[in-house]
């Protein structure tokens, strides 16, 4: 009986200290798990205002007095109403600013600085409450000659729509313009106007992005946020985009881009939203939002890669991730380095569908700014985000770019590698699987995307396959005994109908043409030359027919006994004109006329 007791008692103790050892993982699991993360990584939760935050009640932070002063206003381009310059006199200059802005500064200097715009948010929106208590914020606005009137309008409007107690500072840097008005004059305007804007001015133009680093250096308050110098914040702006950072420190968020419109001012938005991503030559891209998102319209959803120019960050987080790479030079390449790396190092990237900011997109005809850099700058920006942070992906850049990027030396990436090694950063692969998931289908990188590819057996006399009888040089193409394989044969009998419409030995540049259109024409391997009508092909699944020239009408053909192919006008039911590709991608095939150049 006692010795049971004792065996009950051990069994106790050992369950309660199981409990509490437990109860403590699972408490301290974010502690545990970073500590196991790397020391490095401190713990973004345990600074000061993220634990004073614990009580978490919400608030109405739109200011209804502002927003009703703002309804009453009328005037040019009040509401963000499209506004026109009706004094013909004035056309002339009205082209010549247009030209040199980008937009229609001369009718920027006629609205008002104070402008209302069009609440063009979800209704929900009007109705959601945020976090009472939200850390402050220092703005950042790197400029570089940009119009007085469009720059200080930015201003006015953060002002006007922002709560005074959560702006610590605006920072403005000056990339070395070289504008009368934007020296004395707006130091003389932000001293009369803007208590809490300062201006730092660089010495010489060093870009954006060091403009920006220098501005978050400066920066003090518990989250960075950057903005061009030619924007409008819309009502309640700020509110939602810091509430996501509270509730997650490792979240950059990022305000829906609204559309100013460049020639009439006109407020809009873009589209319903959309989640940011890239091509294989690295332009900005975007994808479609996934259904889940589109069922809420106020909820935030996650976005793979930042437009770049409207964001806010945790301070802390951004200097963990430490802030841009300095080696990227004056503009671009700096939103792919930056969303990669907040994904890829653990954090995330949301887009928040209640927090608006318009932004003059500028026009076509923009003569640009002066550059005085002599080097190919923004691929060499690319090429250090690709070296870094897109491991084996950074060859479907490389082979797109034809040869630009093996001329460009990207310079030291130590920092950068030791960095992505320091915070044991995830995979590219990681991200392109995980966050950016449809990226690869809406935009395939160059080979991915053959409409066909493999062997082309002849179904009149299937023992034969299309064959460059092994020299690539050899300009004759005939048939040949099929190889085994035929899906990976070798090169030989390799083909693809690709993605420009050729039919091409497979991830090579030789395509397949005829010298004349004239009948039984043989088939030659050229070189391929994108766009090249003569070296237009289609398959056609139902009548099993290659195609030769678009729409021509004429029909690859074999001819057993000499073995040649040759063109002829198309047959049905002529088995000598019918080939089966080895492997055909049914939905692209669908679409080829749609993506015919
Ligand atoms: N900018 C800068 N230095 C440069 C280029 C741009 O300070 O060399 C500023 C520019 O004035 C703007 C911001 O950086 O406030 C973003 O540039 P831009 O609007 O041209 O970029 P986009 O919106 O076209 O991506
Ligand atoms: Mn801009």
């Amino acid at each position: 009986m006692r010795y049971t007791n004792y065996k009950n008692i051990i069994r106790l103790l050992i369950f309660l200290i199981a409990g509490v050892v437990i109860f403590l993982l699972v408490n301290q699991w974010i502690y545990i798990r970073e500590a196991l993360h790397g020391k490095e990584i401190e713990l973004l939760q345990k600074t000061p205002f993220f634990q004073q935050n614990s009580k978490r009640v919400l608030k109405d932070w739109h200011d209804a007095e502002a927003m009703a002063r703002d309804a009453a206003r009328s005037g040019l381009g009040e509401h963000g109403k499209p506004a026109y310059i009706t004094n013909l006199s004035k056309r002339k200059l009205e082209r010549e600013l247009r030209k040199k802005n980008g937009f229609n500064a001369l009718l920027s200097d006629m609205i008002s600085v104070n402008r209302s715009l069009p609440d063009i948010r979800d209704q929900g929106c009007q109705k959601l409450k945020y976090f009472a208590d939200l850390p402050t914020v220092s703005i950042i606005i790197p400029f570089y000659n940009e119009h007085f009137s469009a720059l200080v309008r930015s201003l006015h409007s953060i002002i006007n729509r922002t709560p005074p107690e959560l702006i610590k500072e605006i920072i403005l840097v000056d990339d070395f313009s070289d504008v009368a008005n934007l020296k004395k004059p707006l130091d003389e305007y932000v001293e009369q106007h803007f208590p809490k804007v300062e201006i730092i001015r660089f010495r010489k133009r060093q870009g954006l992005i060091a403009a920006r680093l220098a501005g978050a250096v400066k920066a003090v308050a518990d989250v960075l946020v950057f903005m061009d110098a030619h924007v409008e914040a819309n009502y309640n702006w700020l509110p939602p985009l810091l509430h996501e950072i509270v509730l997650n420190k490792r979240t950059a968020v990022c305000p829906m881009i609204d559309v100013i419109e460049d020639a009439t001012f006109e407020y809009t938005a873009q589209d319903e939203g959309a989640r940011g991503a890239f091509d294989w030559i690295l332009d900005y891209k975007r994808l479609p939002l996934l259904e889940s998102d589109k069922k809420n319209r106020t909820k935030p959803f996650e976005n793979p890669i930042m437009a770049g120019g409207l964001f806010a960050i945790s301070r802390e987080w951004f200097w963990k991730l430490d802030g841009y790479d300095e080696g990227l030079d004056i503009w671009g390449g700096e939103q792919y380095e930056l969303s990669f790396k907040i994904w890829m190092c653990g954090g995330r990237l949301l887009d928040v569908p209640c927090s608006r900011v318009g932004h003059i997109f500028r026009s076509d005809d923009w003569t640009g700014v002066s550059e005085d850099r002599k080097e190919d700058y923004l691929h060499k920006n690319y090429k250090r985000v690709a070296e870094v942070w897109m491991d084996d992906y950074k060859y479907y850049l490389y082979k797109h770019a034809r040869g630009i990027y093996e001329k460009i030396d990207a310079g030291d990436l130590t920092k950068q590698l030791a960095l992505r090694e320091k915070l044991h950063c995830k995979s590219f692969k990681w991200f392109i699987e995980n966050v950016a998931f449809d990226l690869v289908k809406i935009y395939p990188p160059r080979g991915t995307a053959d409409f066909a590819y493999g062997q082309v057996r002849s179904v009149g006399a299937p023992e034969l396959c299309l064959d460059t009888l092994g020299r690539p040089d050899y300009r004759v193409i005939k048939v040949n005994e099929c190889e085994p394989t035929s899906i990976f044969p070798s090169f030989r009998q390799d083909w693809s109908l690709s993605e420009d419409h050729d039919l091409r030995m497979r991830g090579e540049e030789y395509c397949l043409q005829t010298a004349n259109r004239k009948p039984n024409s043989k088939v030659l391997l050229y070189d391929c030359s994108y766009g090249n009508k003569d070296q237009l092909w289609y398959y056609n699944r139902r009548h099993k027919w290659l195609v030769y020239g678009g729409k021509r009408h004429l029909c690859l053909e074999a001819h057993p006994a000499s073995k040649y192919v040759v063109v002829n006008r198309c047959r049905t039911n002529f088995p000598l004109m019918q080939w089966d590709f080895a492997n055909v991608n049914d939905t692209l095939l669908d679409s080829y006329f749609e993506t015919m150049p």
